[in-house]
């Protein structure tokens, strides 16, 4: 398979799969205390790539210990905070000068297209870091006019200060991006940082962490852990020197994190689940309207939190974009993401796999209308079709949780109140789009959408400098934007009397 990389690079790739992983705790590559190990597997043929330990509670705690000192002595929170950002900004220098490398690590243990992750994940990731790092130099207190008892003269002002250190716990499907978005913004506020990346997909965090310590960042200040949720992501979460939870997942794990959070205060951000919906009106650019949800459904094979997977689509022209949906899903190309001419390349991990495909399952027994496209070429890949549901009945279970796969259920609505209120009809509100020319409906509908983020005429980009996060059980708080940063401090009032 012809992927363009040179052999050089694919020489250093080599080495480091074959290398003895472990974690990275004050500075250095870590003798793991658990002697249990998790097998990376490439999930286009089910053949191990690479094997790293679960992180036990001596792990844990060395690499949160490690964090805490590193943030107590001033290492990092004491630097000017023009020296974080040029550091920060180094990095990201680095990451593109291994972008290649990164892109090809990712794709080998994620399973994504080859061109997903080089222009989305590691492309995408550079100018995250760029923006986060910015930010470092841009952190605002407020000054404010109080009212004293007359004859006294106060004046206040705030200032942030950086929160102290962070449990960042990544999710698996964009492994690199979503573990940068908690670590970078992390970084610039001053904190110290544990990173935990899924047990699926942990060695591009690895590499990054090197890179970190190339680029400047002193020892101790970013580390990471490898290992599973159960075992390593819970001793992390529980360790009461760590102030602050980062975390992107299902709601249910975001939900019992933040019920540990919440035990002794530990701040924590959720960026969680999501049933998107995208309302197609009758007077749309159906063309356009296809070409974007394909992308908004199938990008990464529908393991994105925003992903569309409710579409609702007026009646006078449900026809003509489900022949469209359908001509397009059967025509794409189903193989390993290294080949970057196929369209729909494996899910994570054989356990995921299987979780979609009970989905599946539950809507066929149900007499669901599935229109499938091509099946993967290895029986030993962890391959889902692409799979159109039409006029999903509201039993099924495919239509109301969070699938994660290439799953994409088609209803016809009579009308744009109908789709509002059905787009509406669910515990999630992460993120929505709205398909019309009308810009009297826009203005109308898009406050009506509970959601995080709507979209109009698009569905899925994302940008540093657009805030994102969820309504309703989708999670607490933003990331990106102009305040992402604060995320990662306290603000303090100071009054003088004078
Ligand atoms: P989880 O929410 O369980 O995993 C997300 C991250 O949390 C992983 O790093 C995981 O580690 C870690 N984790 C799991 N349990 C704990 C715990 N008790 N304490 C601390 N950290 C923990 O998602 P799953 O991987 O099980 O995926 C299930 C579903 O979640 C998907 O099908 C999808 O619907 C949704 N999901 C949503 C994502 C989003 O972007 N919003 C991302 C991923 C999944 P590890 O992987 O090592 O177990």
């Amino acid at each position: 398979m012809n992927t363009g990389i040179q052999t050089d690079i694919l020489d250093k790739i080599t080495a480091f799969l074959s290398r003895e992983h472990s974690h990275l705790i004050n500075g250095k590559i870590a003798v793991s205390s658990g002697t249990k190990k998790l097998s990376i597997l490439d999930p286009s043929n089910g053949k191990e790539i690479a094997q790293t330990p679960i992180a036990d509670k001596n792990d844990v705690e060395a690499a949160v210990n490690s964090a805490h000192i590193a943030f107590k002595d001033g290492r990092w929170s004491g630097l000017r905070p023009a020296d974080r950002e040029r550091i920060l900004l180094k990095f990201a220098d680095l990451v593109e000068r291994d972008a290649d490398l990164i892109a090809h690590i990712e794709t080998l243990e994620q399973g994504k297209s080859i061109m997903i992750s080089r222009h989305v994940e590691v492309g995408g990731s550079i100018e995250f870091i760029r923006f986060a790092a910015g930010l470092a130099t841009k952190l605002y207190g407020r000054t404010m006019d109080l009212s004293p008892p007359p004859g006294m003269k106060f004046t206040a002002f705030t200032r942030r200060e950086p929160i102290g250190v962070v449990a960042a716990i990544a999710p698996w499907n964009f492994p690199m991006a979503i573990a940068l978005w908690k670590v970078i913004p992390a970084l610039a506020a001053g904190c110290t940082v544990v990173l935990k990346p899924s047990e699926s997909t942990p060695l591009t965090a690895l590499w990054l962490a090197e890179l970190a310590l190339e680029a400047g960042v002193p020892d101790g200040v970013f580390n990471v852990i490898t290992g599973d949720g159960a075992t390593s992501g819970d001793a992390l979460v529980r360790s009461p020197l760590v102030s602050k939870i980062s975390f992107t997942g299902s709601t249910v794990t975001g939900k019992s994190i933040g019920k540990i959070a919440m035990d002794r205060m530990a701040r924590v951000t959720l960026e969680l689940g999501g049933k998107n919906p995208a309302i197609i009106l009758k007077d749309a650019d159906i063309d356009a309207a296809v070409q974007g949800i394909v992308m908004g459904a199938f990008l990464n094979n529908g393991q994105v939190c925003a992903a569309a997977s409710r579409i609702y689509i007026e009646s006078e022209v449900f026809d003509k974009f489900a022949a469209a949906m359908e001509g397009v899903i059967k025509g794409m190309s189903v193989g390993p993401g290294l080949d970057p001419s196929n369209q729909i390349n494996p899910l994570v991990s054989q356990t995921h796999q299987n979780r979609v495909q009970n989905y599946l399952d539950d809507a066929s027994s149900k007499g669901a209308e599935l229109i499938s496209g091509k099946d993967g070429p290895d029986k030993n890949g962890f391959y889902i079709s692409p799979t159109l549901v039409i006029n999903p009945n509201t039993n099924l279970n495919l239509f109301r949780e969070e699938v994660f796969g290439p799953l994409l259920g088609l209803t016809r609505v009579a009308n744009a109140q109908e789709a509002i209120s059905k787009a509406n009809d669910t515990q999630y509100g992460l993120a929505a789009s709205l398909w019309t020319s009308d810009l009297k409906a826009t203005m109308d509908i898009v406050p009506q959408l509970e959601a995080g983020t709507v979209w109009v005429n698009t569905h899925v980009p994302l940008d540093a400098n657009m805030p994102f996060g969820g309504y309703k059980q989708s999670g607490i708080g933003r990331e990106f934007g102009p305040n992402w940063v604060e995320n990662f401090t306290e603000e303090k009032s100071v009054c003088i009397s004078h």
